[in-house]
């Protein structure tokens, strides 16, 4: 037989055995990969009569888009830390445990090594599945942003770890009566003075942003809205008393993200829903999806609210993790920004306070306990943790699905969604080993 090769040089990747999700559904097909793109195998055989170099069996695999998280703010847990602090405080016991994989990364700390911490933190991310992400600062004064904005690159991911998206900026345009965890020294008005004047003495620069949340009822966010979107900036509604009113008029001039639905706002009422009336909004303009962040931890929102959110509005829903510096270390005391944190139990609060600051949790446990507590199908679970951040970014042309031309970025899961292996660019970045596949998730 005489070798057909194909039009390229570049060696072609065929990946049997496995289910894709494509479509919005899994399907029993190949999938193909050639120069980190995947390749329509029609076209392949039609056109160029060309072949696999090479063929990896699955085993069966479900195979999703790369895992997007527009939403974190630093370090990453090992799985076996949380189950032993869950089962803790299950007894309502918080002891220390001893050090087990801790890394503490917090990308709002201003360190020369800010840029180190990302590596780290998008290092670890493999193996929850996590292709991309955006950094996220929380409410920093005007110094921090100067300092840390310049060292958080947007690049590509790979074997050295996760990409990076650009940075996601929580604050400090944000209520003083939702600041959550956010220090309430370093918030922010608009002055007047003009909407780009304003987030140009705050932040410094916008050249590696990607998100911006703020509140819609500051007098003046309305032009600053409409300032990012003209910036490609994306605008996340959060941290705000808004009536719903206001967040109709926010989304008219451009916003298109709830940040963490639920938390950091005014709790739902029915004459007056506030920010969550958003989802079932009448008021949006055509053609445009407002998306909402949810932290499907099992602590930050109630299974019941998660299936309400789900139900009136699963196109919109998007997995964060909102995950802080304290992923990852034993319970105690740690940093958020500018301010101190306890780990107690799966819980992180500010610290002597009740207020719940961030999450613990990784993307792939918030996949598996979205789909859990709502009972959506797999597709719908894989697909808002990557396919609708990507809608969200406007990237969803090369990432977050695995359409014909897109970024292979994919992870492989077994069927209970406990990710195998990682994959960026069709290269494999990441394999659970045999040892960590002895260990329960
Ligand atoms: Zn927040």
């Amino acid at each position: 037989m005489p070798s057909n090769k194909s039009v390229s040089e570049a060696p072609i990747t065929q990946m049997l055995n496995c289910r894709i999700l494509r479509d919005h559904r899994l399907q029993r097909e190949d999938l193909w990969v050639r120069e980190g793109k995947i390749l329509d195998p029609e076209k392949l055989f039609f056109d160029e009569q060309g072949y696999a170099d090479e063929q990896v069996d699955c085993g069966g695999a479900v195979v999703a888009p790369g895992f997007i998280d527009v939403q974190i703010n630093g370090g990453v847990r090992r799985p076996a830390v949380f189950r032993c602090w869950r089962s803790r405080a299950s007894d309502g016991v918080c002891a220390p445990l001893p050090p087990a994989g801790g890394y503490g990364v917090d990308f709002s700390q201003p360190s020369d090594r800010v840029g180190d911490g990302v590596s780290l933190v998008a290092r670890k991310l493999l193996e929850h599945g996590v292709t991309s992400f955006c950094p996220t600062l929380v409410t920093s004064p005007a110094h921090v942003y100067r300092k840390v904005l310049p060292q958080i690159k947007v690049q590509d991911g790979g074997p050295h770890g996760a990409g990076v998206l650009g940075v996601h900026l929580e604050g400090p345009f944000i209520s003083a009566k939702k600041k959550g965890a956010h220090p309430e020294r370093f918030l922010r008005t608009f002055s007047g003075a003009g909407a780009a004047a304003d987030l140009m003495d705050a932040y410094g620069a916008l050249d590696n942003v990607a998100v911006v949340t703020l509140a819609p009822e500051l007098e003046g966010s309305r032009s600053a809205v409409g300032e990012l979107r003209r910036r490609g900036v994306t605008v996340s509604l959060g941290h705000s008393v808004a009536n719903l009113a206001q967040a109709e008029e926010a989304v008219c001039h451009g916003a298109s993200f709830i940040t963490h639905l639920f938390n950091a706002m005014l709790p739902f009422h029915h004459r007056d829903p506030g920010i969550v009336g958003l989802l079932t909004s009448e008021r949006i303009p055509p053609g445009e999806t407002v998306f909402y962040g949810m932290i499907a931890d099992g602590i930050h929102t109630n299974p019941a609210a998660l299936r309400i959110a789900h139900r009136a509005h699963p196109a919109g829903l998007v997995l964060v993790t909102d995950a802080i510096a304290a992923m990852g270390l034993p319970p105690g005391r740690h940093t958020l920004g500018q301010q101190d944190v306890e780990i107690c139990g799966p819980h992180a609060y500010l610290a002597g306070t009740q207020t719940l600051s961030g999450s613990i949790a990784a993307m792939d446990a918030c996949v598996r306990h979205f789909k859990r507590a709502t009972g959506c199908s797999v597709e719908e679970a894989l697909e808002a943790a990557s396919l609708h951040p990507a809608q969200l970014l406007a990237i969803s042309e090369r990432k977050g699905t695995l359409d014909f031309g897109t970024h292979a970025d994919f992870v492989l899961l077994d069927d209970e969604l406990n990710v195998k292996a990682t994959f960026i660019s069709g290269r494999e970045v990441w394999t659970k080993t045999a040892e960590e596949q002895q260990k329960p998730t």
